[in-house]
């Protein structure tokens, strides 16, 4: 029987047990199969950096990749989430299925060299730029396939369902027309993502409703019917009039009632969550789901800080997502999301979990678990059984020297840029070298005259 294994020899690498030396890792079928550590490296090896489990990427709108540093020019008004999103309309409405597959393939080539190798993307532009739906009605949704397939990020799509302009079931906006279903439509569109990824290894297909604006409880309730035990994702509590609306509508803020109104568990992420009381904050922590923090969107489009001491305190999980894609930067999410922390509350290492914890440590690590488990995902480790999701860093960087265990994650986090990252693989394949996806210049090149067409 043939043997398809191979292996990968790591000066030093982030074990469940902790950092390790000279360890080779035997990788068969995309999979760890084995964790040698002290192992001597042979001589056909070729030595690689320090070694870390890949981040997931839990939140990502792919083609917003395309829109980034467009809506950074003061308007008339006060600018906030609003007016953004008037920007992002106009920018959606000239994008075509070619055009979404092309700036996908730029955001997660950047993705897997920014150090993450799988993607939930929180899709919802489904239908052609007349609001017609395409003949095959997941047309869409297999662009985002073809676009992780052709760089080779794994894949949680999770197929968004949208119906209302607001709270109480207020009818679709022209803007709208893109994104919107009955729920007869989006079974069908499930249905059609299911196949479009089904020749993806380790693709995942969950489901998203929009947010408590875009949904009727009725609806949610079929929706979470339809889900099954597959990931569940929902934006929420991200703005002060998101939560002001659903109080004059319900009465209960955002995450008071979906906490009451739906089965809130394991199976479920919270994308943002910003806006919080302390009871909300212990009742999602206690309910198993993950908070989908995306720390870089968040302070672009000056959303708020999540009550993060509070919710960890509580054991709360999390992980970050890149959302919006204005920047795409697995350390710098971390970065962000501690340096709100220490802004607001004027001290230091916040989310370090006790004393002589390395800050950018505990949140790595928190949020590898957070992530895989909001994607429906293995386990995001170095440890046999686990996906071959492997990020490698550069020994010989500057920002590395001298540094080992902990201090090279907070070195990474803190005190690097995406040029500390060398070598990616996905399922084993190796797909960075040198902090370079290996089909950058194709896909760079699409990218440019497919925006320089949308943008004209
Ligand atoms: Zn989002």
């Amino acid at each position: 029987m043939a043997d398809h294994s191979e292996t990968i020899w790591f000066e030093s690498a982030l074990l469940d047990a902790g950092w390790a030396r000279d360890v080779r890792l035997t990788i068969r079928d995309g999979v760890i199969a084995a964790v040698e550590a002290g192992a001597a490296r042979a001589a056909h090896e070729a030595a690689h950096g320090p070694a870390l489990p890949g981040m997931p990427n839990l939140h990502s709108h792919a083609f917003q990749r395309g829109m980034a540093g467009l809506a950074e020019v003061r308007g008339p008004s006060a600018d906030s989430f609003w007016t953004w999103r008037e920007v992002m309309y106009r920018f959606l409405e000239r994008i075509g299925p070619e055009d979404l597959q092309a700036i996908a393939a730029l955001a997660y080539a950047e993705m897997l060299e920014a150090g993450f190798t799988r993607v939930g993307e929180f899709h919802y532009l489904h239908h052609d730029r007349d609001g017609a739906s395409f003949a095959n009605p997941a047309e869409m949704a297999a662009r985002i396939a073809a676009a992780a397939e052709e760089t080779g990020l794994g894949l949680t799509l999770l197929p968004v369902f949208y119906a209302h302009a607001g709270f109480g079931g207020l009818p679709p906006t022209a803007g709208q027309a893109r994104f919107i279903h009955d729920i007869d439509g989006f079974a069908r569109l499930l249905e059609g993502s299911r196949e479009a990824v089904a020749h993806l290894p380790g693709a995942v297909v969950g489901l998203a409703p929009h947010s408590l604006r875009a949904v009727t409880p009725a609806e949610l309730a079929v929706l979470q019917a339809l889900a099954g035990d597959a990931p569940i994702h929902i934006h929420i509590a991200e703005q002060t009039k998101e939560v002001d609306d659903c109080r004059a509508w319900s009465g209960a803020r955002p995450v008071e009632w979906l906490l009451d109104h739906a089965s809130v568990g394991t199976g479920w992420c919270l994308v943002h969550a910003t806006h919080m009381t302390p009871e909300e904050t212990l009742a999602l922590a206690r309910s198993g789901a993950v908070a989908g923090l995306c720390p870089i969107t968040e302070a672009n489009l000056g959303d708020g800080l999540f009550p993060a001491l509070d919710y960890q305190a509580a054991q709360g999980r999390f992980g970050v997502g890149s959302d919006s894609n204005v920047l795409i930067d697995a350390a710098e999410e971390l970065r962000v999301l501690e340096y709100g922390q220490r802004l607001a509350r004027r001290t230091r290492n916040v989310l370090a979990l006790e004393a002589g914890d390395s800050t950018g440590a505990d949140l790595y690590r928190a949020a590898l678990a957070g992530g895989a488990q909001a994607l429906g995902a293995e386990p995001a480790a170095l440890r046999p059984g686990a996906p071959a999701d492997i990020v490698s860093l550069d020994p010989a960087h500057p920002v590395l020297v001298g540094r080992s265990g902990d201090a090279i994650l907070d070195s990474l986090v803190f005190a690097g840029r995406k040029d500390v990252i060398d070598g990616v693989w996905r399922a084993g394949a190796k797909l960075v070298t040198n902090g370079r996806h290996h089909r950058r210049g194709e896909i760079v090149a699409r990218y440019r005259q497919v925006l320089e067409n949308v943008l004209a």
